[in-house]
């Protein structure tokens, strides 16, 4: 995301207290990686590459990411572009990870959001008759009535 380095997303700053060399999350598998690689040692992905993606695409790719913080500022950023064809990514990264309610329910808020102001009403109406949560559910229906 924004907080990226040659393409790897940092994921401890400076050297380890051990000593350790800096270490980055690969931005296409999320294995954490030496920050100094070229090339993530997992998917063999070139961080090159990957800095080279477009913002909305690394956040809609950050919803798959296993760390609910990361996820979380994905939803949060993708809310505030609003932008109406993320609605379906977000619908479901909030089915992939159900019992994360504060999750569904910031989903809810940034699906309010998008299509410049108006709710997003068919992924509204999506995630509530899909999601087993019952607050998300209510959410959904009601950030689709414009309640
Ligand atoms: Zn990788």
């Amino acid at each position: 995301m924004q907080d990226n380095v040659d393409g790897w997303s940092k994921a401890v700053s400076a050297e380890n207290a051990n000593g350790a060399s800096p270490q980055a999350y690969c931005l296409n598998c999320f294995a954490l990686v030496p920050a100094e690689r070229e090339t993530c040692p997992r998917c063999e992905e070139r961080a090159a590459l990957l800095s080279a993606r477009g913002y909305k695409e690394k956040l809609l790719h950050a919803l798959f990411h296993p760390l609910a913080e990361v996820r979380m500022r994905a939803i949060i950023a993708l809310g505030l572009r609003a932008d109406g064809d993320t609605a379906p990514a977000l619908v479901e990264c909030a089915l992939r990870h159900a019992t994360d309610l504060v999750q569904g329910l910031e989903i809810v808020n940034s699906l309010s959001r998008l299509q410049a102001g108006g709710p997003c009403v068919p992924a509204l109406h999506d995630l509530a008759s899909r999601h087993p949560a019952r607050a998300v559910k209510q959410a959904a229906l009601w950030a689709s009535r414009g309640i």
